[in-house]
């Protein structure tokens, strides 16, 4: 049986929290990313730092740049603050990224929403991630306080298909919720995009039989994951590949730069309405992977 790391303290784990201060964010960055129009757009990424994430996913370690306890009311707009004096002024799309739910109460106050949206009102567009079991009128008491002209992206967490492997992240949710969460976004007006991994681990809660499938498996259910959150209606997708540091022995591995290659190569094939992008971490994207990221779907959904 291959154990999912579900019930051992963050403390037991080979990685250790970064010290962390509610006052400042983790970091802001500015990039350049393919907007839902096809035109490249100044995107300016907030890393907040708040309360750690509830859900313990196996490959999971954002909890490494979080607090311990809730968030204390007032941190997250100073921290907004902060980050954006450290960027230009003229951003067109902001992702506020907490490292765990956007719509979870403890990370980010509730009682903090209007503040926040005043700080955002000039971009025309916010990213929020968010787990799809909390999609819901939280989102709606947070939306109210933006402009009209804003559009609201919700980025979900879908990792993969695979319904065992799936439910081995231990992520606490089935397609069934994703499929739920995206439905719901959409009768709002939301767009949906997804975080997909590459590949993703063979995890599963009943049989070691799981841990040995091939690679062509693995790579064989990636691009199912892209087909359907594309056939769903999400308007871009985001192949992560697995930094495999926290998973159990065989149940994953770092794939190559070759390997993302030619997997994300075989994704935009797929992808033909849908943007898609690959999230290298901290590594320098390829010449060929930037390429890919830059390069419009042939028939955009808008
Ligand atoms: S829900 Fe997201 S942030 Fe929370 S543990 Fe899972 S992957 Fe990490």
């Amino acid at each position: 049986m291959v154990h999912v790391n579900q019930t051992i303290p963050r403390s037991e784990r080979p990685l250790y929290k970064s010290v962390s201060n509610a006052r400042k964010p983790i970091a802001a960055i500015r990039e350049e990313e393919l907007g839902p129009d096809g035109q490249l757009k100044k995107v300016d990424t907030l890393f907040l730092n708040n309360k750690e994430c509830p859900f313990q996913c196996v490959m999971c370690d954002l909890w490494k740049h979080t607090l311990d306890e809730a968030t204390p009311l007032g941190a997250i707009p100073h921290q907004i603050d902060i980050a954006l004096s450290t960027l230009p002024s003229d951003g067109q799309v902001i992702k506020l990224y907490n490292s765990g739910n956007f719509f979870d109460a403890k990370a980010i106050p509730p009682k903090d929403y209007e503040e926040i949206a005043k700080r955002i009102a000039k971009y025309e567009r916010v990213i929020l991630e968010n787990h799809p079991k909390l999609c819901d009128n939280r989102v709606l008491t947070f939306t109210r306080y933006l402009p009209d002209s804003m559009a609201v992206e919700l980025a979900l967490g879908v990792e993969t298909i695979h319904p065992i492997w799936l439910e081995g992240l231990n992520k606490s949710m089935t397609l069934d919720d994703v499929e739920q969460a995206t439905h719901w976004a959409h009768g709002h007006g939301y767009d949906v995009r997804a975080f997909l991994l590459l590949h993703a681990p063979t995890i599963s809660k009943e049989s070691d039989d799981q841990a040995k499938v091939s690679l062509e498996t693995m790579r064989s259910w990636t691009l199912r994951s892209v087909e359907w959150v594309q056939k769903m209606g999400f308007t871009a997708a985001t192949l992560i590949p697995l930094r495999p540091e926290l998973l159990p022995e065989g149940t994953g591995t770092a794939p190559s730069v070759v390997e993302i290659e030619w997997t994300v190569s075989q994704a935009k094939k797929i992808a033909d309405r849908m943007r898609l992008f690959v999230d290298c971490w901290d590594l320098e994207p390829s010449e060929s992977l930037s390429r890919l990221n830059a390069e419009p779907p042939r028939n955009l959904t808008r």
